[in-house]
């Protein structure tokens, strides 16, 4: 079985092509600048080699008509037709109250991701354009949205609400509804599988530190409690967002600096975390060797980033009452020893201790760090998001047309009452 993901921005896409027998990626690429001068489309096939096309790619339709022809290409693709893939499955950042977890694609489905447009403005428009250019050009396959805050659904009201009046989550459903849910539940899930599976006390926080960052606590399973709010701006610092700040600091600037909520909006998003405090870099590879060569304030950003992961720590350890783990995970969570040390360098009351030998060597592998005797297990996990979204995508597919019975190499998977092309 073959699972095509995508997950689509608004000028940039990127797409796997996954073996669901080997659950292993058989190509991979991204089509960037959509709508603009310069677009191109890099496509990384199974030998490693990479093939980039400069086109012209108006919109999300091109882009993805382009992405079939770079799958089926006879060179450098991965199939011989398109009808050889079963399913797609698609990244969905926002799905609202309405969406519990992953979902067939229907006029339904569109229209509640249609509704949380207010909510992602950058990420739903853009993940919709990519499911009816794929409806279009591939009318009998089945589409299926995986949304990032699905896995957050588990939360209770207390986690989820925010001291403000009532009516105005009834009427606008203004609530924390977390994002990187994919992530979570993946790297939660190999923990569980690292650690000897599930157990109805097994309780983790896993830490996404990338760009964006989230941080989530989990027991057995499900999200109790995680950091980005109703939209991806709250919680931690993060590469340009401001993450937690006193909410009466967007009106006093907005005021001081006579600027439009837009504005304000734009620079908490675009101009602010690491970036703003530092004045050098969004990326952590930037600030660390300036923080090498003396500058004070990017040394400033790196101390105030890992300081709040650490509060967060704190305060899920509090929620979950200890952790057995402490997941890492993200581009700077899977490579980056030096901000891991930082972090755990005062977890001491969880009963953590980490292997400063083994978190130098963990960088982008799975790897347990902490110490034999550590009371609490400190886990790098690479997240696979992708992986995650097509597990997903055949899993909602065998709930609705029961187990793969037959593999037709003309016709695809059949399944037990009905043939999925
Ligand atoms: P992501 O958004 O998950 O791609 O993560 C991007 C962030 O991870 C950037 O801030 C990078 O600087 C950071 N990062 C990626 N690789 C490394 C590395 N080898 N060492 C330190 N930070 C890294």
């Amino acid at each position: 079985m073959k699972i095509l993901v995508i997950n689509s921005g608004s000028s940039s896409l990127k797409y796997q092509v996954l073996d669901m027998d080997s659950e292993t990626a058989l190509a991979k690429g991204l089509v960037e600048r959509i709508g603009l001068p310069g677009a191109m489309l890099t496509h990384h096939c199974i030998n490693g080699e990479k093939e980039v096309m400069l086109a012209d790619i108006p919109n999300h339709d091109r882009a993805i008509q382009l992405l079939f022809e770079a799958i089926t290409d006879p060179e450098y693709g991965i199939v011989k037709a398109l009808s050889e893939i079963d399913a797609v499955g698609h990244r969905v950042l926002h799905g609202g109250e309405k969406v519990t977890g992953s979902v067939l694609i229907t006029p339904e489905v569109k229209e509640a991701i249609r509704e949380c447009f207010e909510f992602a403005p950058l990420h739903n428009p853009a993940n919709l354009a990519g499911i009816n250019a794929c409806e279009k050009l591939m009318p009998d396959v089945p589409q299926v949205a995986v949304f990032d805050n699905a896995f957050h659904q588990t939360m209770t009201p207390e986690a989820y609400l925010y001291g403000i009046p009532y009516e105005y989550y009834e009427k606008y459903k203004i609530r924390r509804y977390g994002f990187h849910g994919t992530s979570h539940k993946y790297v939660s899930q190999r923990a569980a599988e690292m650690l000897g599976g599930y157990s109805a006390d097994f309780k983790v926080i896993s830490c996404h530190l990338g760009n964006g960052s989230s941080i989530s606590a989990i027991k057995a399973g499900k999200c109790l409690d995680t950091s980005m709010g109703m939209t991806p701006l709250e919680g931690l610092m993060m590469g340009t967002r401001s993450g937690d700040i006193d909410p009466a600091v967007v009106a006093y600037i907005q005021n001081k600096e006579n600027l439009t909520p837009d504005e304000v909006n734009e620079f908490l998003n675009k101009k602010s975390g690491v970036l703003g405090l530092s004045g050098i870099s969004s990326d952590f590879r930037d600030l660390q060797i300036a923080a090498d060569e003396g500058n004070s304030r990017a040394k400033l950003a790196i101390d105030a980033f890992a300081y709040h992961v650490k509060k967060y720590v704190g305060a899920y350890a509090a929620i979950l009452d200890g952790t057995d783990a402490l997941i890492f995970t993200a581009g700077l969570g899977e490579n980056s020893p030096s901000i891991r040390q930082q972090i755990c360098s005062t977890l001491g009351f969880l009963g953590l201790k980490i292997d400063p030998l083994k978190n130098e060597m963990a960088r982008g592998r799975e790897m347990d760090i902490a110490t034999p005797e550590s009371q609490c297990r400190v886990l790098v996990i690479p997240t696979n998001e992708e992986l995650m979204i097509a597990l997903d995508t055949k899993e909602v597919l065998r709930k609705l047309f029961g187990q793969v019975i037959v593999l037709d190499k003309e016709k695809g998977p059949i399944y037990n009452n009905r043939c999925c092309v």
